[in-house]
């Protein structure tokens, strides 16, 4: 039933029933104490208000005037490498030093290959890390699940949500526990690779004039890799100071990731989004400028931080194999799948709970033809939770208005935080609501929105990453495969891998990512179950005394059909999401499907993964 429909019942923004101004008992769903059917009309206008038919078009590349953007601002003068090209050859080489190189790197040593170049563009290890240095940046999911190779390390976080810091050194700590700074290149980006069929190897090229010759290659770019600008009128216009949340500029804020933004007193700051970067870094523009904007388009759902330090006896109790479990548990219950306990037990987990206690009252009504509507419920409830935190917090009716996310928890990332929504209540701090429109134009002195101009000292992007984009232009890399086709045509029309991980044409060559893998909101474990997957291949040809592998074009064409058809069972949940680069900017169109990942979840993609190595006979891949 509608909002407005038939009975004369009215339902107010909060989804609460009203009927001639008072709070009716006729609600379908009393116990609940809301209309579902009003809040799904209510998040399919605000939906379609933000729909718009540039989609990822509207977002400009970081390059030309904005080259700089991209400049590392974390080497100093000092650090930075003179070397002649390298032209050497070994057995692999790793493209990106992020969580994914680094996985390659120690399943591969443990696989005992050790002849392997990481090549990576920063200056050290940490990829996503190395780069998001913002202040308050911090691990979202609970570290002691987030961090990878705890236990091959013996590492444990100081804190259930572990700060940028911690993840970083975490980085260079598992480089040096597998060896992998021996042979690493830094400061280096991957421009290409060919294949050559008659020796068999790849060689790789770089901005370094490096021809590196390897027998395998691993691609590892990331997937939040290539900051993107919103295409504003005006955005080469201003004059003041700006930069990318992703190259935080120090030399100007002052401070360092943990607040202390001593260079902005006396300065108009403003900031441009509200997704999980923005929510981490308003708090401490707010806590140091002395005029704080911060530009929202469509806002974040703002669930319970509630850090604690970690408790030396529970760690000291966990058993051999504790830190595997603890991911599954996660993955089980954020991929819809149920376990009688709820080890990380917090708000990415808590929707399970609150799916289970509607069930039970269900009782018999209860089937599995319903478990998607009980899981809409549920998320109803966690929603509207999360809109109530807002009243409770922020003290002006008007901006807790415009602070409460209309749309279910996993259509956009869900941010958690205990200071951001607080920092609205300053006297300094102004929330510019455009309503779902986004920001006017760019002037030379500030940010035109909702008609009006802010003058600002400091503008600063957090507009978050390309992930709709082509992979060549992501990774700034492209491969010639057999024949001198490149991946780039050949993926023109959508992705093609086998498993995500092998693609025909391109022997030898594996990616580690989740496209037409595994996506789970804990992503390190994905990485490490790709990249155990692909170490596994290698060790196997290795053994097998061969040294060319490539997927046959019929397991291809089947994974991608397989991809495709089991996305259908997500294509009507990512449709009736508000835009974001989780539904492809709103249109989750087929080319976007195929783009995406296994449908039917990482659970099941991890387990199907898991039994393909179990059988052992490499179905798919051409060995020889
Ligand atoms: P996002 O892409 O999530 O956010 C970009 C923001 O910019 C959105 O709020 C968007 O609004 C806004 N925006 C874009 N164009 C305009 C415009 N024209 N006018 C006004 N606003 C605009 O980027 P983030 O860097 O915040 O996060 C990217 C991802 O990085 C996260 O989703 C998460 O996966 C990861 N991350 C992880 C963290 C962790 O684990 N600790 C911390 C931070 C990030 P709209 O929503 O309307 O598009």
């Amino acid at each position: 039933m509608n909002a407005g429909s038939g009975s004369g019942r009215l339902v107010t923004q909060n989804g609460e029933w009203l009927s001639g101004g008072v709070t009716t008992t006729e609600s379908p769903t009393d116990d609940l104490g809301f209309d579902p059917d009003a809040l799904r009309d209510k998040y399919r206008r605000e939906r379609d208000k933000r729909l718009r038919a540039d989609g990822n078009d509207q977002y400009i590349e970081v390059k030309g005037d904005f080259a700089y953007f991209v400049d590392d601002p974390y080497i100093e003068d000092d650090e930075r490498i003179e070397r002649e090209p390298i032209t050497d050859e070994v057995e692999v080489v790793v493209i990106g030093g992020g969580f994914g190189g680094l996985l390659a790197g120690a399943r591969l040593a443990e696989a005992g290959i050790t002849d392997v170049h990481i090549i990576e563009k920063g200056g050290g290890f940490g990829g996503t890390w190395y780069w998001n240095r913002y202040p308050g940046a911090m691990c979202d999911i609970e570290s002691y699940i987030y961090l990878p190779l705890l236990e091959e390390t013996g590492f444990m976080p100081a804190e259930k949500y572990t700060k940028a810091k911690e993840i970083l050194s975490h980085s260079r700590a598992i480089g040096e526990h597998y060896g992998l700074y021996d042979n690493a290149i830094f400061q280096t980006e991957v421009l290409g690779s060919e294949w050559d069929e008659s020796t068999r190897r790849w060689t790789v090229r770089t901005s370094r004039d490096d021809a590196i010759r390897a027998r395998f290659i691993i691609m590892s770019s990331g997937p939040l890799h290539r900051p993107k600008l919103p295409g504003i009128e005006g955005i080469d216009s201003y004059r003041g100071h700006s930069f990318h949340t992703s190259r935080w500029d120090y030399d100007y804020t002052g401070g360092d990731p943990e607040g202390n933004l001593t260079g902005l007193a006396g300065k108009r700051i403003g900031i441009i989004g509200t997704g999980a970067t923005a929510v981490q870094c308003v708090p401490h523009l707010g806590a140091a400028a002395e005029q704080l904007y911060v530009f929202q388009r469509t806002p974040s759902s703002i669930d319970v931080r509630d850090n604690s330090l970690t408790d030396p006896e529970w760690a000291a109790s966990l058993e051999p194999g504790w830190h595997r479990e603890r991911m599954d548990n996660f993955n089980t219950l954020v991929s819809g799948g149920f376990t009688d306990k709820d080890l990380v037990m917090d708000g990415w987990t808590s929707i399970i709970g609150k799916f289970i206690d509607i069930a039970k009252k269900q009782g018999d009504g209860f089937s599995i033809a319903n478990v998607g509507q009980t899981m809409e419920l549920a998320d109803y409830v966690k929603m509207n939770e999360i809109r109530s935190r807002v009243d409770s917090i922020v003290t002006d009716v008007d901006t807790a208005e415009a602070l409460k996310p209309w749309y279910r928890q996993f259509c956009k990332r869900p941010c958690f935080h205990d200071e951001y929504l607080d920092t609205f209540n300053h006297a300094n701090v102004e929330l510019v609501n455009t309503d779902g429109r986004g920001i006017d134009s760019i002037t030379e002195k500030g940010i035109v929105a909702n008609g009006v101009e802010y003058e600002v000292d400091c503008l600063i992007f957090a507009t978050g990453f390309e992930v709709g984009t082509s992979y060549t232009r992501r990774s700034g890399m492209d491969l010639s495969g057999v024949g001198g086709v490149t991946l780039g045509d050949k993926w023109d029309t959508g992705v093609r891998t086998f498993h995500g991980a092998f693609s025909h044409g391109f022997p030898n060559a594996f990616i580690v990512s989740h496209v037409q893998g595994g996506f789970t909101a804990n992503f390190p474990h994905n990485l490490d179950e790709v990249s155990s997957h692909i170490a596994y291949v290698i060790a196997e040809l290795k053994a097998r005394g061969c040294d060319r592998v490539e997927a046959t074009q019929e397991a291809e064409d089947a994974w991608v059909d397989e991809i495709i058809e089991t996305a259908r069972d997500a294509a009507d949940f990512l449709e009736s999401c508000t835009p974001g680069y989780y539904n492809n900017e709103g249109n989750p169109s087929v080319r976007a499907v195929q783009n995406g990942s296994y449908g039917k979840g990482s659970l099941e993609f991890f387990a199907l993964i898991d039994r393909w190595r179990q059988d052992g006979d490499l179905a798919g891949l051409d060995l020889s």
